[in-house]
């Protein structure tokens, strides 16, 4: 644990020129270049694993017709967090989530026993939400989100391995960035809707799937939602501060409110379960919290500029340019500081970006086809060849 508190992500933000808030737009984040590029990396990272998982990317509209969301219950029960604007005299509201346009995907044609489970990611989709502009905090409060959203369709007897695929993937994740993780499963509450024998036998199969990823976990006895059991998961940062991030909610209304069904091996409409999941849930918050968690200090791979090369004068900018093309074929982050100040300054500026690698060149490294490496928190560990360098790049990728 580190002694020192680290320091609010805002700040953070604006030192490091990741993203910016601005009046016209409450609660909405203008993210700059190096701000998008910890979101893409974290955006392809998940989107690499969904491929491999056996996902479908989807894309729903933003802006959706207010009968969807009475269909849903959402206008019922969520109304006052939702945007609504007047367009030909009819009301519209902006999506609050991605649930209810997920099952007109799924809806839109007969499902077979065979074809579920049916996985339907939305990574891209943009969603809206009511928070007073008082109660907004940079990041991890916005109006305007996106999440790492997935809506996941089953038979019953597919929940076990269905959550233990979930379970798995966000252990890897976590363990990555280094935040433990802890895990309570949330039961049955009295007003519970739904057949009593589906939750029995959907409880059972997060129970087991529990047990056999070798997780600690409690059960919360009467707190699931009253549409379906969930695990709830909360990750613990490098200051002891627990966030629920990942989700794993089970969902027996939606499919009934929405009159989903698949056709089953006897040919009869069977209604499908419904999984919402997340494992880093909105970009926003979550990029908030990852910078504090390590003050800045972002993992070699999440790191905007992975290397910068510092010049000590300009009769080493041929050879500067050598090796930063050189590293940029080799898909290295990497950003040459060739300016004429000293290299005390240039060392400072670019440690206040908390970049991993710094690579000084003078005269010296120039002739001998080397370059000084400064790793962040090491500081100085000599000069080596641009191979070394790379093997050490290359241990770091994740
Ligand atoms: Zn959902």
């Amino acid at each position: 644990m580190p002694e020192n508190k680290h320091r609010d992500h805002r700040e953070l933000g604006q030192e490091m020129d990741l993203f910016s808030f601005h009046d016209v737009a409450p609660g909405t984040v203008f993210w700059h270049g190096k701000g998008m590029i910890i979101w893409r990396v974290l955006e392809k990272y998940l989107r690499d694993k969904l491929d491999k998982e056996g996902y479908e990317e989807v894309s729903t509209p933003i802006m959706v017709k207010k009968s969807l969301f009475e269909k849903s219950g959402h206008w019922e029960h969520y109304q006052k967090n939702m945007f609504t604007l007047e367009v030909e005299k009819e009301i519209y509201a902006l999506k609050p989530m991605n649930c209810p346009e997920s099952t007109l995907i799924y809806s839109s044609r007969v499902r077979s026993y065979r074809d579920l489970p049916i996985r339907l990611s939305e990574i891209t989709g943009r969603i809206h939400r009511n928070e007073l502009s008082g109660t907004l905090g940079g990041l991890l409060r916005v109006r305007q989100m996106a999440q790492d959203d997935a809506h996941i369709y089953v038979r019953p007897d597919q929940i076990e391995e269905e959550i233990t695929k979930l379970m798995e993937f966000i252990k890897e994740f976590y363990g990555l960035i280094n935040m433990p993780l802890s895990f309570n499963l949330a039961t049955r509450p009295d007003d519970a809707m739904g057949d009593p024998a589906i939750w029995k036998k959907a409880e059972e199969a997060l129970d087991n799937v529990l047990k056999k990823t070798k997780v600690k976990y409690k059960i919360d006895e009467k707190e699931g939602a009253f549409y379906g059991p969930k695990i709830d998961i909360k990750a613990t940062d490098s200051q002891n501060r627990e966030f629920a991030i990942a989700t794993i909610q089970l969902d027996f209304q939606t499919p009934e409110r929405m009159d989903l069904y698949y056709v089953d091996e006897n040919g009869d409409r069977k209604q499908p379960i419904m999984i919402h999941r997340a494992i880093i849930g909105t970009f926003e918050r979550f990029i908030g919290i990852l910078l504090e968690h390590f003050d800045g200090a972002l993992p070699f791979w999440l790191s905007p500029v992975q290397v910068q090369i510092l010049t000590i004068n300009d009769k080493v900018l041929d050879y500067a340019n050598k090796i930063t093309a050189e590293l940029k074929s080799k898909n290295i982050r990497i950003e040459l500081d060739s300016r004429n100040e000293s290299i005390g300054k240039k060392i400072r500026e670019a440690e206040l970006q908390r970049i991993p690698y710094l690579l000084v060149i003078g005269e010296k490294e120039a002739s001998a086809g080397k370059v000084a490496v400064r790793e962040r928190g090491k500081g100085d560990l000599g000069a080596m060849g641009l191979e070394e360098f790379l093997d050490k790049c290359a241990k770091n990728q994740k």
